[in-house]
């Protein structure tokens, strides 16, 4: 399966590199997701009204034919099991109250890139209820026990992952503003788009920005088409991903805060005290695009298989918890935490573990110097789409 738009080769190699690479932190340990995303966890929670109506939408079928639900982009904590439930709570909600004597069984694919840590997530779910007595009833009647066949799907959601018409329900949270690959164009030294002094876009120069919507469109544009096949009819979408409010993509809001702020000025760190090369710094970019709704808007409509029954900017809140607002070190520290999560991956993959060590310490000591700013200022917003095949 190739990529979105059949671009040339090189594209698909450095695709597939990324792919191979990308992931959030894995175990439970201080800087892993599992460990940083109660502010994701809290987003979604603010959203479930959304996710209700989205669900709502979704033709139910005869309780013969299993329910299936696919969470993409899951990562590695307990976010993704919550969620889940959720999901299967409302269906059955629904196919209770339209008076239906049965219920059907429910499946549940838990979809990421092959690092991901699945051992951990797969740890975290609860065993199947009452499998020996076999009945989904009683499964669903039991507490602590989960209600749904689970399984593990590793690979690029901008690409095939099921057969086609197998879902009834795609969610995705956080996930979709990680871009396939870095454009090429933006690490194309002899290029006016090449992100010379910067690791992100924010503030970067408007053609490597650019370039930057160009290829979250492509890849939305790919995401969307693989759905609408793998999508049963009557099946429904909702979708929830950092967002911008300014038009002007160089202006990447929270997203920009997290990384091109502390972040960059940490690599700028490691230049000028000789730890790495400026090349070496300017060879890395964050692959991550937070678009506006009409970036996002353009491409589904665009794309034509799905109507659009919410789309809208929804205010996430900040991406950090912290326990003593009070306490500059500790904000510090969770602002490096939270950004080694997601990014630590990418970062030790680039310059190595020990250096990422050094990175995320200046990382955490420039943000201490800040905390009341940071507190203040840093501020998620995130897309919020809810989409049925037409
Ligand atoms: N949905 C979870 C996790 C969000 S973290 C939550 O709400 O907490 C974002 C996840 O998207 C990561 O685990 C990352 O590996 C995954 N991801 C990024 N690009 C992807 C791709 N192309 N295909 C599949 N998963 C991807």
């Amino acid at each position: 399966m190739g990529p979105p738009s059949g671009e040339n080769n090189v594209v698909v190699s450095s695709n597939i590199k990324l792919e191979r690479l990308l992931s959030m932190k894995g175990g439970k340990g201080e800087t892993s997701y599992a460990n940083n995303s109660q502010a994701q966890a809290k987003h979604a929670r603010s959203m479930l009204h959304l996710l209700k109506e989205t669900l709502d939408g979704v033709h139910l079928n005869s309780p013969e034919i299993p329910f299936v639900v696919a969470d993409l982009g899951c990562s590695s904590g307990s976010n993704t099991i919550f969620i889940v439930n959720v999901i299967i709570q409302h269906i059955i909600k629904r196919y209770e109250a339209s008076g239906h004597s049965d219920l059907p069984e429910f499946s549940a694919f838990f979809a990421d890139l092959p690092s991901n840590d699945f051992n951990t997530l797969f740890q975290l779910l609860p065993p199947l209820a009452n499998q020996d007595v076999g009945s989904m009833e009683e499964c669903l009647a039991s507490t602590g026990h989960r209600s749904f066949f689970a399984a593990g799907v590793p690979g690029s959601f901008y690409r095939r992952l099921f057969p086609a018409k197998s879902i009834d329900v795609f969610y995705s949270a956080f996930s979709l503003h990680w871009l396939s690959q870095v454009p090429e164009i933006v690490l194309e030294k002899s290029s006016t788009t090449y992100n010379k002094g910067k690791i992100f876009i924010h503030g970067a120069n408007k053609s490597s920005a650019n370039a930057y919507r160009r290829q979250f469109q492509t890849d939305l544009a790919g995401f969307l088409k693989m759905r609408s096949k793998e999508m049963k009819k009557g099946g429904s979408m909702f979708i929830a991903l950092l967002g911008r409010t300014s038009e002007d993509p160089t202006d990447q809001g929270g997203a920009g805060l997290l990384f091109g702020t502390h972040f960059q000025d940490a690599w700028n760190d490691l230049v000028q005290e000789g730890l790495i090369t400026s090349e070496k710094r300017d060879d890395f970019n964050i692959p991550v695009y937070a678009p506006s709704l009409q970036d996002f808007k353009e491409v589904v409509e665009a794309n034509g298989s799905f109507s659009i029954k919410k789309l809208e900017v929804f205010q996430g809140g900040s991406p950090l918890v912290v326990n003593r607002p009070d306490d500059a070190a500790e904000v510090g520290r969770a602002l490096a935490n939270s950004c080694r999560s997601v990014s630590g991956v990418l970062v030790d993959a680039h310059i190595g573990d020990k250096l990422g060590d050094e990175l995320f310490l200046r990382v955490a000591n420039r943000a201490t110097n800040k905390a009341e700013e940071i507190l203040e200022n840093l501020q998620f917003f995130h897309i919020v789409a809810s989409l049925s095949l037409k």
